[in-house]
């Protein structure tokens, strides 16, 4: 099959209001190679459900109407500012009342399993990518809009909440329901996160999980690209939330950005590499907000010589890990001392070395979150130049 096809993810931030949403149809507008968009529940959305779940698994009913207002009158905001069709309406008025219904079972039997858990965040992705799908139909007039239930595609084992993809199935399903229409004018818009087992039961990959899934897409499509826009230009020295002066990476390898997702940076969710790599599809991470300053491309090159680039942060259990990401890492002698001594030998303590990573843990008590990666992003800086 050609390989040119773009499969564009657009995260919460990125579709949180109607502006943000018509930011992303610009993007999707502007490039016609755009075949699958890839849509995350709105901002917070799916936080609001597990609080939905939460407060009728207690008994608060209060709670729970309060909640399951607030999200629903988020979205009847944004399809009226979208001016979205009246089918489109009907359609969302119904995922409302699976909402209110589901809602309602948890407070009756006071508990909730994983399995509904997942039905439950299921409907974030389903409303922002049903308002999504409309507002491309209103802007893409020439296009055929084609809103995709991705649990007809995105097959994965039953283990609700953190659920396994089966490619083999997923390639499957994407040869009769995607590929008739790739060289059509067709643009599918599906949702992150969401899955469905063999039983048809709704699964999710995991929270953040959305990336993934765009990945996914990319490989059994056998994409020329697979684009992550988020809320930053891209992957940075460190989370540019915590640490002012980060530098953003132009080019990084598959193998780097796996160690830096794994590690804590939380600008890609794990194993999104993992099917991008297998297929040698480039990902793109760039910001909905401001795509004109472009973004860190991942692919397998590798530098060929000792680099350190990033440091991100893994809150665990048993306390902090600060982690150190380049290449070569286990060839440079005394790498590792010499970080140790620069963080303070006294509050951090070695952890660990890969070709790509050295980690340290915090052990200084007094040592807070932001303390301790503003304190690895100093000793990174040093080596920039
Ligand atoms: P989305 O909703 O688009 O999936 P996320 O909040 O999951 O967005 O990821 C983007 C966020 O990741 C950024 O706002 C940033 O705070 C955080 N982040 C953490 N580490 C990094 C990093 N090294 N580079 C860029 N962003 C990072
Ligand atoms: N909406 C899901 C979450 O917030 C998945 C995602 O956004 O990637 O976890
Ligand atoms: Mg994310």
């Amino acid at each position: 099959m050609e390989n040119k096809w773009v499969v564009s993810k657009f995260g919460g931030s990125s579709v949180k209001d109607a502006a943000a949403m018509l930011r992303c149809s610009q993007i999707i507008e502007n490039n016609p190679l755009i075949k699958i968009v890839v849509i995350s529940a709105t901002q917070n959305t799916t936080n609001q459900l597990e609080f939905i779940a939460r407060a009728a698994q207690m008994g608060d009913e209060n709670t729970m109407n309060n909640v399951t207002t607030e999200l629903i009158n988020k979205h009847v905001k944004i399809a009226t500012e979208l001016f979205t069709s009246p089918v489109v309406l009907t359609e969302l008025e119904a995922l409302c009342g699976e909402l209110k219904a589901l809602g309602l079972t948890i407070l009756e039997e006071r508990s909730f399993t994983p399995k509904m858990m997942d039905e439950l965040y299921s409907l974030g992705e389903r409303m922002s990518s049903l308002l999504m799908s409309d507002l491309l139909r209103l802007r893409l007039p020439n296009k055929n809009i084609n809103f995709l239930d991705a649990r007809h595609i995105i097959k994965t084992n039953s283990e609700f909440q953190r659920a396994e993809p089966q490619v083999d199935l997923i390639l499957k399903n994407a040869k009769s329901e995607i590929y008739p229409y790739l060289n059509e004018d067709t643009i599918f818009v599906t949702q992150g996160f969401i899955g469905a087992d063999l039983l048809g039961n709704t699964t999710t990959l995991g929270r953040e999980g959305s990336d993934y899934s765009a990945a996914l897409f990319g490989e059994v499509i056998n994409a020329s690209l697979v684009e992550i826009w988020t809320d930053v230009s891209g992957v940075a020295s460190s989370d540019p939330r915590d640490v002012p002066d980060v530098k953003f990476i132009k080019e990084l390898s598959y193998d780097e950005a796996t160690a830096l997702a794994t590690l804590g940076a939380k600008v890609l969710f794990p194993t999104t590499l993992l099917p991008t790599k297998r297929k040698n599809i480039p990902v793109f991470v760039g910001s909905s907000l401001a795509p004109e300053e472009g973004g860190t491309l991942i692919t397998k090159k590798q530098n060929a010589g000792f680099s350190l680039k990033a440091v991100s942060q893994l809150v665990k259990p048993d306390g902090v890990l600060v982690s150190f990401i380049g290449t070569h890492l286990d060839e440079k002698e005394d790498l590792a001392e010499i970080l140790h001594k620069d963080l303070g030998e006294n509050a951090f303590e070695f952890s660990d070395l890969t070709a790509v990573s050295i980690s340290f843990k915090v052990i200084s008590p007094k040592m807070d979150k932001i303390e301790s990666l503003k304190r690895a992003h100093d000793v990174l800086a040093k080596f920039f130049n």
